[in-house]
């Protein structure tokens, strides 16, 4: 009767980033321009990087 959905797993990432002040940097969806983009913004100062990686 359970139904086991084969996508379960690796739906969500696990990766954490954190910025250089010691924030955690969090993914977040923004419109601009009418498009959609994701940015990545520290969570303590509020910094925006595109994206995790440019955190350094
Ligand atoms: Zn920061």
């Amino acid at each position: 009767m359970a139904q086991i959905s084969k996508n379960a797993r690796g739906a969500s990432s696990t990766h954490h980033f954190y910025c250089p002040c010691g924030g955690e940097i969090k993914m977040k969806t923004i419109f601009d321009s009418g498009k959609v983009k994701n940015v990545a913004e520290c969570d303590k100062c509020k910094r925006v990087e595109r994206r995790p990686n440019d955190f350094k």
